[in-house]
Parts: structure tokens; sequence; C-alpha cells
């Protein structure tokens, strides 16, 4: 029998660590697979998915900047999926159409929640950006009981388009990237923006942190650096990057997959052995 194939699509894609998690997710059940990482462009992505599943493809992960089309590429939606109208992973139907998943918010709250310690209850929570990633975990964060959300954008359209989908006026407002001073001061800060892996800081306000609040940036690794920097220096207790939920996310996806739920914990202390 020929060894299931799988895939993460993304451009650049070229240090992605989903086949490393995926393979150490197999061993832990002894199932064989095949992980490839796939550079596609934006013009290139729709083809090459529909190729790789025509080959036999089982499933796949999608990463920047593909996740609107990824969502676009299905015919069937979750709901997780299509309230944030991107998706992170598709798998195919029986009859050769996709069906799209989005596990982006519920693997952030997991990361938080259990591996970080953040208590969500009742916090006043600022979230940089209104791209992808952002919309992938805004109604997670709402579902996990935050008293407010104030979401800044750089582009004040994307952050009020944001705003409007997730209806929720009581908790949900919006602030001037330009503002960002008058924001707080909030519990905790999310750092959805593309800015460090971009190779781009976020000049925010000193004063934008209270001393004990909690900063999380999605972004992992040295991308991460400038942001949680800057928490520290601005006061933060608690700080964390995006690796957790890269595996919570993951881990997910090869439930999904595999029907069996891996222990993300061996693998983060493998990819992070100062953990
Ligand atoms: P998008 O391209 O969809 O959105 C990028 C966002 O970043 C936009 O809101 C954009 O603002 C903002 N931005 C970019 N540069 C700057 C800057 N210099 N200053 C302020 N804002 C900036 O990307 P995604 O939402 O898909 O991804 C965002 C990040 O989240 C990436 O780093 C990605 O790696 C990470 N991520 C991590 C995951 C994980 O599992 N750990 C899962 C998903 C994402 P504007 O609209 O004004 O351009």
């Amino acid at each position: 029998m020929s060894v299931q194939q799988f895939a993460v699509f993304g451009h650049p894609i070229r240090h992605s660590l989903s086949p490393r998690i995926h393979q150490a997710f197999a061993a832990q059940f002894d199932i064989a697979l095949d992980y490839q990482t796939i550079d596609a462009t934006t013009e290139e992505f729709p083809a090459a998915v529909q190729r790789f599943f025509a080959d036999g493809g089982r499933g796949a992960n999608v990463t920047l900047p593909h996740k609107a089309a990824a969502f676009a590429l299905a015919t069937e939606h979750t709901p997780a999926a299509r309230r944030a109208g991107t998706a992170n992973v598709l798998t195919p139907l029986p009859d050769g159409r996709l069906a799209a998943h989005n596990t982006d918010g519920i693997g952030m709250l997991r990361d938080m929640t259990v591996r970080q310690g953040i208590d969500l209850r009742d916090r006043h929570v600022l979230l940089l950006g209104a791209g992808g990633a952002a919309r992938g975990v805004a109604w997670n964060l709402l579902d996990a009981g935050i008293a407010t959300l104030v979401i800044a954008n750089r582009s004040p359209d994307a952050a009020n388009a944001l705003t409007a989908a997730l209806d929720d006026p009581a908790r949900v407002g919006t602030c001037r990237w330009e503002a960002l001073a008058d924001a707080g001061p909030p519990d905790l800060i999310v750092n959805a923006t593309s800015a460090g892996v971009l190779g781009g800081s976020l000049q925010l306000p000193p004063t934008l942190l209270r001393d004990g609040a909690s900063c999380y940036d999605l972004s992992y690794g040295a991308a991460a650096n400038s942001f949680l920097a800057w928490a520290r220096n601005a006061g933060a207790r608690r700080t964390a990057d995006g690796l957790g939920m890269l595996l919570e996310t993951a881990a997910d996806a090869f439930e999904l997959w595999h029907g069996r739920l891996p222990d993300t914990g061996p693998v983060y202390r493998m990819l992070r052995p100062s953990s």
C-alpha cells in the first residue's frame, strides 16, 4: 500500500515546521506518511491544490497568504471556517470536492489557556491586526468569555469590517492605530500582525501596557522577538509566542486526517528544548 500524502501550501514555505511536526505526531502512532511543503504563488495556488488532491493527497495545511483562497476553493465549510472566511486545513470529500476547516482559533485558545496558563475570563483584550489570523481567532476569544475586545489595525477598514462581522457591539470596538496609547490598559495584547514575519516592528507606545499584563504573539521564533521584547520592557508578566498555537492547530488537523489526537507536549519540547 502506498504511503499517504499530506502537504502544507504557502508562499514562502521553505522554513515551515509542519513536516517535522506531522512526522513527530505520526511516530506517536506508528503511522507512515509523506508530508511535503508546496510553495505556490497566489496565481499558482488553486491549480496546485487541485493537482495535489487529484493525485491522491489526503489532506493539506494552508498558511500565509492562501487562507482566504483555500476557503474559496472548498464547497463545504465548518462553522469555524465560515465565520472567519478563511481555512487552514483542507480535506478531500468522496466526490472530489474539498471541505475547509479553520483550527487556528481553537488551537490558540488551547495553547493560551492550558500551556501558557492565561485566564481569559472577564479580561480586556487588545487584538493587533485584522488579517486572516486575526479573523481566525477573534470569535474564539469572545467564546472564551473575555469582557471586551478592542481591534486595532494599521488600515482601519479591515478592523471595522472584522468588528462588524463579530456583531457584538457590547463587547467589541475598534481603536485607530495612531490612538493606541489611549486604548488601554488591556489585560492581554494579542499580536496577530505579520510585522515580525515581514521583518518590521510595530512601533507601539510604551504606555500601552500596564504592569502584570500578558502578551501573546501569533508569530513564533525570531519573528516574535521584537514584540515580545517590547512587552517585557513595558512590564508584561507573561509573554508567549505562537509555537504552541502552531502545534495545537497541527494536532487538530492530524486528528481530522487520522482520527487520533497526538500529544503536543513532547513535540513542543523537541522544538524548544529550553522549555
Ligand atoms: P495577513 O497578511 O492576512 O494579515 C497581516 C496583518 O498584519 C494585517 O492586519 C496587516 O495590517 C498587519 N501588518 C503587517 N505589517 C504591519 C506593520 N508593519 N505594522 C502594523 N501592522 C502590520 O496575515 P495573517 O493574518 O494570516 O498572519 C498574521 C501573523 O500570524 C503571521 O505572522 C503568521 O505567521 C501568524 N500566524 C501564526 C499561526 C500559528 O499557528 N502560530 C497561525 C496563523 C497565523 P494591514 O491590514 O494594515 O496591512
